[in-house]
């Protein structure tokens, strides 16, 4: 097996790399508003050379480029390489665009897929509700037909940036007769509609990362349905694999792993390099392993799909794998800084404005979030494995 990459891939990675580093004055911090001119203009910049949204239709705002698994990778691993703030990843770009290119309307298409990859467009995800978590086709979300819109009415809970986001994709209850996964639709309006109210909810990083969201006879065209109304269980489910895969990415991995090996270069305990220390290096060396596995997993993944199969196994552990590795990365930074990993907040001493320690807190959360592990697990075991369904709860007449 040849591994080599040919002449024309490698002038492709140096050209990726070059323009990276040439335009460093541009890059973004990682602490800007979503919104900052900065972060708008750089995400831009990536779209009109190809680095963000490359294979999206260029009629819908991307850069129209033929798919191509290996020159996707060398650009993944020429932003991990230079440590060049990645393409924006969020709930709109990644979840939200490749739904609506897939099920939604022309009409959806045109008007919300340009402005979302531009990054103008903020999306929030309206799933969970407080007695719909794992087990989200409970939710009780109504929506009722009233001449040609919907009246929404109910609760969702743990909606991520629901405080910043202009926009809402979000599932409603439209039948209360139907089966408890027919009778639900996938709906998405403007978060300044009459009737909507967002709670900030405080997470363990201190800050008020998501929220819950109240609906009181918020009006909104039955046009807004994405895919047809009772199929919303079905474009629900095409989102949360997208989510599965944003929450999982392997090169957001890779970009952490490089970032801890320079941390362990700089800090010493008595004088020796952490690099150089046999406790330190074991752990970063499975770590490691860990994440070029993912990485070669991402591979098989990108691969299924540009072929048009399913990626099986392979796809259901991205999320579980992606996020406790993820967890893991920051947990070893954490370490590796010794006493400093401790400090958190506005202290001076605090080492790379306390990223790391964010990060450990907060991709706690995302092992919770969409889907828990233990359910990954079950997904992995009866899709995957083949092994028996869990039974399910009798439900009393
Ligand atoms: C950081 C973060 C961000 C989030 N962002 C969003 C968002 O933007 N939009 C949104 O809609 N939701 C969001 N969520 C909500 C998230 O999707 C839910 O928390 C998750 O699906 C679990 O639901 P739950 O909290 O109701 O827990 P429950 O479903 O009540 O689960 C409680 C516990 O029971 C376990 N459990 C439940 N059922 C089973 C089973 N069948 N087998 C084994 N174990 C089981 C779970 O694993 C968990 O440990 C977010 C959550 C977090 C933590």
């Amino acid at each position: 097996m040849d591994l080599s990459l040919s002449p024309e891939h490698i002038s492709f990675r140096d050209e990726v790399t070059a323009f990276l580093l040439d335009n460093k004055d541009k890059w973004p911090s990682s602490g800007l508003p979503m919104r900052h001119q900065k972060r708008l203009a750089w995400q831009k910049l990536l779209i009109e050379h190809g680095y963000a949204a490359r294979t999206i239709p260029a009629e819908y705002g991307g850069y129209g480029a033929e798919p191509d698994i290996l020159k996707s990778r060398l650009i993944s691993e020429a932003f991990a390489q230079t440590g060049a703030p990645p393409p924006m990843a969020n709930q709109g770009i990644s979840m939200l665009v490749p739904t609506l290119l897939e099920m939604g309307s022309e009409e959806q298409k045109q008007a919300h897929v340009a402005k979302t990859l531009r990054g103008e467009t903020i999306w929030c995800q309206g799933y969970s509700e407080p007695g719909a978590g794992s087990d989200l086709a409970s939710l009780k979300t109504s929506a009722t037909v009233d001449g040609s819109d919907y009246l929404i009415n109910g609760q969702k809970i743990w909606t991520s940036t629901a405080q910043q986001a202009d926009m809402i994709f979000c599932l409603v209850r439209t039948d209360a007769d139907a089966p408890k996964h027919h009778g639900i639709s996938y709906i998405i309006f403007p978060m300044d509609t009459p009737g909507i109210e967002v709670r900030p909810l405080v997470d363990m990083t201190g800050a008020p990362n998501f929220n819950e969201v109240f609906f009181t006879d918020v009006r909104v065209p039955i046009e807004n349905v994405v895919g047809e109304p009772g199929q919303g269980w079905r474009v629900a489910n095409a989102t949360l694999k997208h989510e599965r895969g944003m929450l999982g990415n392997p090169n957001a991995a890779k970009a952490r792993l490089l970032a801890i090996v320079e941390l362990m270069k700089a800090e010493t305990i008595d004088g020796e390099r952490l690099i150089d220390s046999p406790v330190f290096r074991d752990r970063l060396v499975r770590l490691q392993a860990e994440v070029y596995a993912m990485l070669a997993n991402g591979m098989r993944v990108m691969t299924a799909s540009l072929k048009g199969e399913p990626a099986g196994m392979a796809g259901l552990i991205i999320k579980l794998q992606g996020c406790e590795l993820n967890h893991q990365l920051a947990g070893l930074a954490i370490d590796a800084m010794g006493e400093l990993g401790l400090l958190y907040g506005d202290s001076p001493r605090i080492r790379d404005r306390g990223s790391w320690q964010w990060r450990y807190m907060y991709d706690l959360g995302l092992i919770i979030g969409g889907g828990t592990a233990q359910i990954q697990k079950n997904i992995i075991a009866e899709r995957g494995l083949g092994m028996p369904r869990e039974p399910k709860p009798q439900v009393a007449a």
